[in-house]
């Protein structure tokens, strides 16, 4: 079998993965270089944010995920000697206004959580703002290093003989199955490629590549900018989560703060705006931390979706194309799960996740599309 994967994120990166682990061939196309979008953008919560505010189809792909993540991650350390940095450091909710909920969510899910009192909290976290009053502490929530898994996932597919990465290769329409021919795509240059199926992991871009082909789907560009920080390695016990905003430690003292939601289009520039914003967050949150100069700021565009319940499936009437999009804020902790969604339908397998509820068809079906 031969499939050719459209998008380097970690929704292509990782289906082509599975795929190869398959003994399937795969042509994996990136318009620029893999892993420099949104999956690069993003902070690597390998969780939801407010997780118990989520639809079950969100949930049910990252509690699977949850528990994938530190093989995938010890396996392509071994094998590329890329070590992507999973820290299960927990993260602190500050002020949720809705802990009860959370805490019957977690405890539905045997998740453990603890509350944490105003003396706890400070106790614990010294470095919070004074207005700190209440805490909730999910102590086995991770992070990833997300820059560093795409390195890893490029390498491994790099000397994977079943693949064949190829860049600057952008797909400019997806061609169905017909008489006469397979599956395939045009690209920009004008070659023609063609393969047992074709799978679409294009992000933000998906839908606008597919309305070609006379695809409507309701997935779209939601802009984030992230700032970059640096401070003493472990001077932030975990990650810490509050007014929907939050800060991301890694090893090497390096802290993230994230993000915005904003309605851009496809415009990535940065702005003064999110500046402003992303800073009052650190002051809010930590704020000796705003004392540290500001390293840099990004910005990537997320693929919304309705309720962040992606697309992943094959596309209704279009024959031997399928897609795998639509993650929105979920996409670093979900891909694990999506992968082996849409390999297990792609390979015809029954799989350990329903994959009704991510159905490509559903965009036409129900009034959300
Ligand atoms: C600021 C921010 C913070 C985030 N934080 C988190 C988090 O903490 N945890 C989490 O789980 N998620 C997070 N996310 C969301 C997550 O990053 C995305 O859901 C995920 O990266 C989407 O992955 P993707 O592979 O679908 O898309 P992308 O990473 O955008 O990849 C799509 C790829 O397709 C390529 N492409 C597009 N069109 C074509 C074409 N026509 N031909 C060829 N190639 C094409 C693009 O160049 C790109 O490389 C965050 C996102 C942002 C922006």
């Amino acid at each position: 079998m031969r499939v050719i994967v459209v998008g380097g994120g970690i929704n292509g990166l990782l289906v082509s993965r599975r795929l190869v682990q398959e003994g399937v061939s795969v042509q994996l196309l990136e318009r620029g270089e893999p892993g420099q979008e949104s999956s690069w953008a993003g902070g690597g919560i390998v969780s939801p944010l407010y997780p118990w505010r989520y639809a079950e189809p969100v949930t049910a792909l990252a509690s699977h995920a949850q528990q994938a993540y530190p093989a995938l991650v010890a396996a392509l350390r071994d094998e590329t000697g890329i070590d992507s940095e999973l820290e299960r450091c927990g993260l602190l909710f500050v002020n949720t206004p809705d802990a009860e909920p959370a805490l019957a969510w977690a405890a539905g899910r045997q998740m453990p959580v603890q509350t944490l009192t105003r003396a706890e909290l400070h106790a614990g976290w010294s470095g919070l703002a004074a207005d700190a009053d209440t805490g909730l502490f999910f102590p086995t929530l991770a992070h990833v290093r997300n820059p560093r898994l795409l390195q890893a996932l490029q390498a491994m597919l790099g000397r994977h003989p079943l693949a064949q990465v190829l860049i600057d290769a952008e797909v400019e329409a997806v061609l169905p199955a017909a008489a006469g021919h397979a599956a395939g795509v045009r690209l920009r240059s004008g070659q023609l490629l063609h393969a047992d199926a074709v799978v679409v992991c294009a992000g933000a871009w998906t839908a606008q590549l597919l309305a070609g082909a006379g695809v409507t789907l309701p997935i779209r560009p939601v802009r984030g900018q992230m700032q970059l920080y640096k401070t003493a390695p472990g001077s932030l016990p975990g990650m810490i989560l509050r007014d929907g905003h939050y800060l991301i430690p890694r090893r090497d003292g390096h802290v993230l703060c994230g993000s915005t939601l904003e309605d851009a289009g496809f415009d990535k520039h940065t702005t003064e705006v999110a500046g402003q914003e992303l800073a009052a967050a650190v002051r809010a949150i930590w704020p000796a931390l705003a004392k540290q100069p500001l390293l840099r700021q990004w910005a990537g565009l997320r693929p919304f979706a309705p309720n962040g319940v992606p697309f992943i499936g094959p596309l209704p009437g279009q024959q031997g194309i399928w897609i795998n999009a639509g993650q929105f804020r979920n996409g670093l902790v979900l891909a694990p799960a999506s992968a082996e969604v849409l390999t297990d339908q792609l390979l015809g397998r029954q799989g350990r996740i329903d994959p009704a509820p991510y159905q490509p068809g559903r965009a036409s079906q129900s009034p959300e599309g």
